[in-house]
């Protein structure tokens, strides 16, 4: 692109930044045939294999705050959105482009810490930094990421393939990250929050800043074909199964007992007189699979989520179009799902909630 003026006041820092990238990363294996330092990369398709790509945007003040996250932590957790976005199609994570917009406040150091807690997370799955893009800013930073996988032809997992009769699964626990993140501005005295909460939250803070996306079950549940349909949970359970429900054309009934609360959550929860349920099903950014299973096909999810260590709970059923998307309560009770995830566009810019689901 044409270098425009507020571009041009940090040549030198883009430069340096660049050059310390491709002495760090630049170390690149063979399938990487030009990495950083050419005009656009150049890498090897994986044989028999689509490409999958995802890219994220993230934007200081509406997505991290540098006052409750680190350099590393923010890193961290853009490049887990992108590779739970990977996983959830049920791909394998092969190659990395980051595009930073720097305003004037930061430091080159700061830089190589936020790549620090980048490739840190991506390092488990062999991910390779081949590219981007800096610019600077005149309003806070701004983090785009570029994530290509690859998947066996045929066997990407989508949000379309649920039927009837098919059971719920998640992996994990959830509400974790958004109870982390309340104990976060609570400490950090963030207006409309909690009191200060002193107990054992550092699970919470921690599933916060650094969630771990679930990569090898994503591919284990594409190559063995065991899933119908998947998604990651990044907005809310709440939110994202209504995602596989319109992709499907399904309803849903989800069983609140079923649910998966850490212990973490259940005594934040108590401490602080709100409901675990109402957090799980609002909480965001869990990074947690949430997939349809055919019944023939629970047994080895099961055993599967036993090998790979990761704990895989069924929390409901999928039920025809019409029967829309209901919860059943811990008294047998059913009610309509209410609509509790993460909207950037809600009037509060906020946790837009609609109502408490059990009120
Ligand atoms: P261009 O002017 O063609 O956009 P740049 O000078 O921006 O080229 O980039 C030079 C090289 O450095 C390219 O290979 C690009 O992919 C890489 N690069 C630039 N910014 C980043 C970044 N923030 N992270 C990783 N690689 C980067
Ligand atoms: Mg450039």
């Amino acid at each position: 692109m044409p270098h425009s003026p507020s571009r041009r006041r940090t040549p030198l820092r883009e430069f340096q930044l660049i050059e310390a990238l491709h002495r760090r990363y630049g170390k690149t294996g063979p399938n990487v045939i030009r990495g950083i330092g050419d005009d656009a990369a150049v890498v090897t398709p994986v044989k028999n294999h689509e490409m999958v790509v995802t890219t994220d945007l993230l934007v200081e003040g509406v997505h991290f705050d540098l006052k409750t996250a680190s350099f590393e932590d923010i890193g961290y957790k853009a490049a887990v959105a992108n590779l739970s976005d990977i996983a959830a199609m049920g791909a394998k994570p092969n190659y990395l482009l980051v595009s930073l917009a720097i305003p004037r406040s930061q430091s080159a150091s700061e830089m190589q810490r936020l790549y620090r807690g980048l490739m840190l997370a991506c390092r488990p799955y062999g991910v390779e930094l081949v590219g981007g893009d800096t610019s600077a800013s005149r309003h806070g930073l701004f983090l785009n990421i570029v994530l290509i996988g690859s998947v066996p032809v045929g066997c990407a997992l989508t949000r379309g393939g649920a039927q009837a009769g098919d059971l719920l699964y998640l992996t994990g626990t959830i509400g974790d990250s958004l109870a982390g993140l309340r104990v976060l501005s609570a400490r950090h005295g963030h207006k409309q929050s909690l009191p200060p909460v002193k107990p054992s939250t550092q699970e919470l803070t921690r599933r916060h800043l650094r969630p771990t996306p679930r990569v090898e079950m994503g591919q284990a549940l594409s190559r063995q074909r065991l899933a119908t349909a998947a998604i990651d949970v990044s907005d809310g359970l709440s939110g994202d199964v209504r995602h596989i429900c319109t992709q499907s054309r399904v309803g849903v009934e989800i069983e609140v007992d079923a649910l998966p609360i850490s212990a973490a959550l259940r005594k934040f929860a108590g401490m602080n007189k709100q409901d675990p349920i109402d957090v799980a099903l609002q909480g965001g950014e869990d990074y947690e699979l949430l997939f349809t299973v055919a019944p023939r096909s629970c047994k080895k999810v099961e055993q599967l989520g036993r090998k790979v260590d990761c704990l895989v709970s069924c929390i409901g059923i999928i039920k025809p179009v019409s029967y829309g998307l209901r919860i059943k309560d811990q008294s047998g009770v059913l009610h309509p799902l209410p609509m509790l995830s993460y909207q950037h566009f809600s009037a509060a810019h906020n946790l837009h909630r609609e109502k408490s689901w059990s009120r």
